[in-house]
């Protein structure tokens, strides 16, 4: 098996694969373009699933990022203008929450953590990979940190940038569909608390939720065609309080105030061309999801647990070979997923009067059979 694995990106998605990898033999080094401080002031509500939990416990993670958690209880999924809507209710599936609530920069700051205090990860932030060759059975990287250019060869290169860099030397095809929607993020308080229960709302602009968080207030995630996020998130406190309230309705009483909003252009995104060298790619830079399902952030975990897995199993076979069973390993998952995320967005977001009465129905029907419902959390929590 590789004696070096270089990462390339210390998003959520690489920090937890250098931890799941810190007890084997191999040297790992995680190159990271951002400060540490950049990453921390990152607000977007990540939620967890409970196959996420399970693996930063595993990680030793999961005890430092109790007290920045909130569980989710219930989740209430309505759509705007019809009756129809779906509770589901941890208990109902003997599970202590349906999810759990993170701020990201909560997240990568106790995994950051964890990896200072690991002697095999070597970690170097605000060091930016600019490019990459193979020669034989080698990788050779080349990245700027501290203002110098440096190189460094490793066995395997793992790819975790979130899919947005442009790496010389590194050619992976992608197969994009851009929604044309952005999202906006901010907190949100309101006059009455959360009580831990999530809100998804379909609206023919886009899927909103509203997420229990830290101080009984809530994250909201708005989407919806760019322009209209882009003028939203121009708008002053007041009279963006009134356009929220005016769109989600009074569910969950008055909009007090908000916080400093962020907004996320939104794609979706898989590999259509693996490379040829020995690189396996996980998390957003495999595959990029609506964040309609909170998805997305739990598909990349599983990523970097499989590919943890296969490195440890498979010692004997060959690095390529290794990697060729990994994304086949990936492939009908990541598949099924972006499938589902996709038909909830297209779904829900037109106007259409007769589709409008069916969704309200589908929604009505998911309540009332209990096997389907069963089916839907566990494909949520474990992707399977
Ligand atoms: C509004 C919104 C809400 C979301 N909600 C959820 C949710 O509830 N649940 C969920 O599961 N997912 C959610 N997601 C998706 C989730 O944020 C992503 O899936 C997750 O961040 C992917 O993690 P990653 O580590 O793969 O990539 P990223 O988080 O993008 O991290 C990649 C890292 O690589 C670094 N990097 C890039 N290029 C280089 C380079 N050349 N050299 C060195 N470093 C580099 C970047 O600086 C970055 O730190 C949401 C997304 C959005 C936009």
């Amino acid at each position: 098996m590789s004696n070096s694995i270089a990462i390339i990106g210390g998003g959520p998605v690489g920090a937890i694969f250098a931890l799941l990898n810190n007890s084997q033999k191999s040297k790992i080094l995680l190159l990271e373009s951002n400060s540490q401080i950049q990453t921390k002031n990152d607000k977007r509500a990540l939620a967890l699933s409970n196959g996420t939990k399970f693996i930063l416990q595993k990680i030793d993670v999961w005890k430092y990022l109790e007290e920045r958690l909130t569980p989710i209880k219930t989740i209430h999924t309505s759509q705007k203008g019809t009756f129809g809507r779906s509770l589901m209710e941890a208990k109902e599936f003997e599970q202590e929450a349906l999810g759990y609530i993170i701020s990201y920069g909560d997240l990568v700051t106790a995994l950051q953590k964890k990896i200072s205090h690991s002697e095999n990860i070597e970690a170097f932030y605000r060091a930016e990979v600019l490019s990459f060759a193979s020669k034989e059975k080698t990788q050779n990287l080349i990245f700027k940190y501290k203002a110098k250019e440096k190189t460094l060869n490793c066995d395997l290169l793992v790819l975790a940038d979130g899919g947005n860099s442009e790496i010389n030397g590194i050619n992976i095809e992608r197969s994009n569909k851009f929604f044309e929607h952005s999202a906006l993020v901010t907190h949100i308080e309101t006059d009455i608390p959360h009580v831990n229960i999530a809100y998804e709302r379909f609206t023919t602009m886009g899927p909103m939720a509203l997420l229990p968080n830290l101080n009984g207030q809530y994250s909201l995630v708005w989407t919806g065609p760019k322009g209209v996020i882009a003028k939203l998130s121009q708008l002053d406190n007041s009279e963006f309080l009134i356009a929220l309230q005016k769109h989600f309705g009074d569910r969950v009483g008055n909009f007090k105030l908000s916080e400093k909003r962020m907004t996320f252009p939104l794609r979706q995104s898989y590999i259509s061309k693996y490379p040829q060298e020995n690189i396996a790619i996980i998390g957003n830079s495999a595959q990029i999801m609506h964040p309609v399902a909170g998805q997305g952030l739990n598909t990349g975990i599983r990523d970097a647990w499989i590919l943890a897995d296969c490195i440890k199993k498979d010692v004997n076979l060959e690095l390529k070979l290794m990697i060729n069973k990994f994304n086949y390993m990936r492939k009908k998952e990541t598949k099924d997923i972006l499938w589902f995320t996709d038909s909830l967005v297209t779904l829900f977001s037109n106007d259409i009067i007769a589709v409008n009465k069916i969704r309200g129905m589908a929604l009505s029907f998911l309540d009332l059979i209990p096997p389907i419902k069963k089916k839907f959390v566990k494909k949520m929590s474990y992707g399977k």
